[in-house]
């Protein structure tokens, strides 16, 4: 079965390494830019999605280059604790949750697919433009290349794919929620415990922090990981949607002003930072179908979300350890994605629409509602109960409930 690949992102890179995996060799990835450039800054793979890496054989990478994530607190805008939980192995997972830097964990994917599946099957440079199926084939045309044939073709070409747009031709741009994100990374020192991940203030004016860098860690240093939301006036316009558009430091640090709390001082981390990049809050409707005869598309080409709940990555390889699966065990290609799709779209639809919700963010959102000056007694704004409740439904939505994620069987093919 000859599979052509559309984009070599994290999901385009992931679902090479499943495909080997499981035991389906003959692949193409084809990547629009025209090398494989560690870019972007700090993003989340959650326990679901270590786990799949891990049976990759990729856990020993990952804990090289990344933080183990150990605790993940909720703060309000005045720096009050409102939730903190343990994550990865200290909250009972069987795996760790890793915070990492973008970069290095696509270098990671790319090393491993080059190794495992040849350096000629991944070609950088080739722009997806037009694709068919006829007689159970399919083709694919890049800009400037001759059309190439297969079996199967899977659109992992990200939020602006062609894929997608051509089964779906009046979809329009992705839908911005009116919130601008600058994110950067800033060396500093370690703080909380070192391996924390904190959000502080609420949706619309929040900060989410967190250490990404072991090399740094050991130094005794951290490298900051830092997103700062803030919901723009109604009459502005969408910052542009391209991962390399920057912003000034002095509008990054204004609306964060006050958020100098006695763990760590946001306006002084903000200040420290190298490049701040500005990108819009985006993301898409759930569609009614993935499964068009042999084509099928992956990860944000899929189902792009906010960025809340750290779940975009770890979703888009979660799809690729499914559709290797059924490619590899369904009786036909066909059949292989109406499986996929039957198993990964609903559930991806729901963290959708649950993160236009805030996710388990929602707790900040709610202690701003009830308390906007601050509270001397958490539990009269809001009840424990209440909190648990926010963060395990999110778990299990999101497919990282401990409990069943611990105790479900693997993926693996072999
Ligand atoms: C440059 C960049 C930087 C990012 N930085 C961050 C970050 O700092 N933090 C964060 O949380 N998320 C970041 N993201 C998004 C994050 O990586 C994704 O949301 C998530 O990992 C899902 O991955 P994906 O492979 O589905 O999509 P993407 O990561 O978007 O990958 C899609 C790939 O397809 C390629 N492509 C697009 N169109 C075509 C085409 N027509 N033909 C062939 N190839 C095509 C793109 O160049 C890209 O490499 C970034 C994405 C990119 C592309």
């Amino acid at each position: 079965m000859k599979c052509i690949v559309a984009g070599g992102g994290i999901g385009g890179m992931a679902l090479g390494l499943s495909l080997h995996d499981a035991g389906l060799r003959d692949v193409e990835i084809y990547e629009s830019a025209p090398a494989v450039k560690e870019l972007g800054v700090g993003i989340n793979i959650l326990p679901h999605a270590v786990r799949e890496l891990t049976e990759l054989g990729l856990a020993e990478a990952l804990g090289a280059a990344g933080i183990p994530t150990a605790e993940l607190a909720y703060y309000s805008r005045h720096g009050q604790r409102i939730w903190a939980e343990p994550r990865g192995l200290a909250a009972g997972y069987r795996w760790p949750q890793f915070s990492i830097h973008r970069g290095q964990l696509l270098g990671i994917l790319h090393r491993a697919v080059l190794a495992r599946l040849g350096a000629g099957r991944v070609h950088t440079g080739h722009q997806l433009v037009h694709f068919g199926q006829e007689q159970g084939r399919v083709w694919a045309e890049c800009a400037g290349y001759s059309r190439v044939e297969g079996d199967v073709l899977v659109g992992c070409d990200g939020i602006h794919s062609c894929v997608r747009r051509t089964f779906h031709p009046k979809e329009g741009p992705p839908k911005w929620n009116g919130i601008t994100m600058w994110r950067a990374v800033t060396a500093g020192k370690p703080f909380l415990t070192g391996r924390t991940m904190i959000m502080a203030g609420h949706f619309g004016r929040r900060m989410v922090v967190y250490p990404i860098s072991k090399a740094h860690e050991e130094k005794g240093l951290a490298l900051i990981n830092w997103v700062a939301e803030l919901k723009n006036a109604p009459d502005q316009a969408m910052p542009v949607q391209n991962w390399e558009h920057t912003a000034r430091v002095d509008e990054v640090v204004e609306p964060f002003a006050s958020y100098v709390f006695d763990f760590l001082d946001v306006p002084a981390m903000i200040r420290g930072a190298g490049t701040i990049y500005q990108y819009p809050m985006v993301d898409r409707d759930p569609l009614p179908t993935w499964s068009f005869g042999r084509v099928t598309l992956l990860g944000d080409a899929a189902h792009p979300m906010f960025p809340v709940g750290s779940n975009g990555a770890s979703q888009a390889i979660i799809d690729a350890r499914v559709l290797a699966r059924e490619l590899a065990l369904q009786p036909s290609i066909e059949a292989a994605i109406d499986a996929y799709d039957a198993a990964r779209r609903p559930a991806t639809a729901a963290i959708v629409l649950a993160n236009r919700q805030a996710g388990p963010e929602r707790c900040m959102d709610i202690v701003e509602e009830r308390a906007p000056d601050g509270f001397s007694d958490l539990t009269a704004v809001v009840s424990q109960e209440e909190l648990l409740e926010i963060s395990s439904a999110y778990k299990r939505t999101a497919g990282f409930d401990p409990a069943i994620l611990n105790a479900r069987p693997s993926l693996s093919v072999r």
